[in-house]
């Protein structure tokens, strides 16, 4: 590490923010230099303050990059073509998270993942493990020393699933509390969620477990919702007495404002509306939605009813770990100003954790999560709407990944 948590740093480049709602009262703020003391942003202005510089004038800096849903044991399962969903997972998904009982191949890919994240920029990611407490324990430790911020959970399933990735209610609950007690708020920027995989592999009785120790401990809480047609006529068949997909997740108890539901595709008005009663929000995950012919989740309809609506990589059926190759994807899902694209990547992920005080924005006051890149085409334009559309729809090269004022990675 070259910056200690105490120096106090300018950073210098085109600093492009974005804040405000979802709901159109956007706001998108730039400007040169960028003071950060003690992990925090103390500064950020047009001129340049005195003390040490560090130069990135050819580059952008934007806020950390939050990829809200993404599975750890899938890192080496991407591009992997399937005809559904369902069978995607059982032939090549379950095989994979199996390997994970090894607790020695555990970190290998637990070191692997969260360097692959910090080098595309990504600074907070939520995370599915797999079935096993272990390597659970180990990616939470992994993600410690790497730095980056974090929610992690086991996955949760106790049905229609192989024998090995299975667990019941009463195993269940023991590993949770161990596993909060350990981690929830470690360092300030590691967390826990209850992670039921999804209603087609969970009891109601392995849901209200985890939902009933999610409320109990303050965890966060992290599933999938409506992705495919096949699964929500399978969650409808599993559950005859519940009239919706949501529904159920709301019966065991798992619906609140610490929840986020990726993809969310297939969802009717009843349900847009007790999400947004719920407080919870939606990890939209466009490049796995293309990739598994999931279909297009209908992004205007959302955030009609004031949804918040986060972005996921969801890897491996989303092919990128790169959050500027979702944003692209996101694009092409539906029509947005790329201002409001990165808005959803900054702040709709900050907010999706409660943690919009702290982080998403580049705003005096708060962590200095940031990364720098340099835009695929260098262009000559000096209008952010165009370098952003750029680095939205052409990419880009990270340059350096900051959490809390701490250099996680640098190009060589
Ligand atoms: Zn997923």
């Amino acid at each position: 590490m070259v910056t200690e948590l105490t120096d106090r740093v300018t950073y210098c480049g085109r600093i492009i923010t974005f804040e405000g709602d979802a709901s159109g009262s956007l706001r998108v703020r730039e400007a040169r230099y960028m003071t950060v003391e003690g992990g925090r942003i103390v500064e950020i202005s047009n001129d340049r303050p005195s003390g040490d510089l560090v130069d990135y004038s050819d580059h952008v800096i934007l806020p950390g990059f939050i990829d809200t849903h993404v599975h750890l044991p899938q890192l080496h399962e991407r591009a992997r073509i399937s005809d559904s969903l369902l069978e995607w997972l059982e032939r090549y998904i379950f095989p994979a998270e199996m390997r994970f009982s090894d607790p020695d191949y555990a970190e290998k890919v637990s070191r692997e993942f969260f360097a692959e994240l910090v080098s595309k920029g990504t600074t907070t990611a939520v995370v599915f493990s797999s079935s096993h407490e272990e390597a659970t324990d180990v990616a939470l430790r992994v993600a410690a020393e790497t730095g980056l911020r974090a929610v992690i959970g086991q996955v949760l399933m106790d049905r229609n699933g192989p024998e090995e990735l299975l667990t019941t209610p009463e195993e269940a609950g023991p590993s949770i509390r161990r596993l909060a007690e350990r981690w929830h708020g470690y360092g300030g920027r590691l967390y826990y969620a209850v992670t039921p995989r999804f209603a087609v592999s969970c009891s109601m009785e392995l849901m209200k477990t985890a939902g009933a120790l999610a409320r109990e401990m303050g965890l966060y809480v992290q599933t999938h919702l409506s992705e495919q047609v096949e699964e929500v006529e399978t969650v409808r068949r599993l559950f005859p007495d519940v009239p919706t997909y949501t529904e159920v997740y709301d019966r065991a108890g798992l619906l609140g404002p610490r929840t986020l539901v990726a993809h969310a595709i297939h969802l009717s008005d009843r349900e847009r509306r007790l999400l947004k009663r719920r407080g919870s929000s939606i990890a939209h995950c466009p490049s796995s939605n293309f990739f598994l012919h999931s279909g297009v989740m209908n992004l205007r309809r959302h955030l009609s009813f004031g949804l918040n609506v986060a972005l996921g990589s969801d890897v491996a059926a989303g092919p990128f770990t790169s959050m500027l190759d979702v944003l692209r994807d996101a694009y092409y899902a539906n029509f947005m100003r790329p201002e409001e694209a990165f808005y959803m990547l900054t702040m709709g992920g900050a907010r999706a954790l409660g943690m919009d005080d702290i982080i998403g924005s580049l705003e005096r006051g708060k962590q200095a999560d940031f990364v720098v890149v340099k835009p695929t085409t260098v262009s000559d334009s000096d209008d952010t709407t165009e370098v952003l559309s750029s680095l939205m729809i052409l990419g880009g090269d990270v340059k350096a990944t900051y959490v809390a004022g701490r250099r996680l990675w640098e190009a060589a």
